[in-house]
């Protein structure tokens, strides 16, 4: 169905006309996924990324089960987002969490969708807004810890 989809979509076309341009191979993947290896060109970094059905991987990338499932779901997105739309979407979501985290998969709900570990990402703590400014502290007040979990302090 996503496959169908997504040739319908024409993104899986841009895939490989991309893939093509960039003098990659292509093969068959699982799960109606198009492969294409030795991907060279520098924009977008990473080890592997997907456009409609088609993964692209660079020369040195290891390919596991677990990196391919996360790309997969990358091909789900696409479709969900009907193509092209994908792209403009994307970009927010990597805006968002370069705003919140300083980093561009961490707050990134694509990435999370498609599970940050198995993208190779470490999930970086979010620094923007901060706990502290948006429940100030009072200052003035007892500062026991109450409840049974409360002793964080001691
Ligand atoms: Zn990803």
């Amino acid at each position: 169905m996503r496959q169908i989809w997504n040739a319908a979509n024409l993104s899986s076309v841009l895939g490989l006309v991309g893939a093509l341009c960039a003098g990659c191979r292509i093969e068959r993947g699982p799960d109606g996924l198009i492969l294409a290896h030795g991907y060279r060109w520098s924009f977008p970094d990473g080890g592997a990324f997907t456009v409609g059905n088609v993964v692209f991987f660079r020369p040195r990338t290891r390919i596991t089960p677990l990196l391919l499932a996360h790309e997969a779901r990358h091909a789900t997105q696409w479709a969900w987002c009907l193509g092209l739309p994908f792209l403009p979407l994307y970009g927010l979501a990597v805006a968002w969490s370069l705003l919140r985290t300083g980093d561009t998969a961490s707050r990134n709900l694509f990435e999370r969708g498609a599970g940050l570990q198995a993208g190779g990402y470490a999930e970086r703590p979010v620094r923007w807004p901060s706990r502290g400014r948006r429940f100030p502290v009072d200052r003035e007040g007892p500062t026991a810890p109450s409840g049974p979990s409360g002793g964080h302090l001691a």
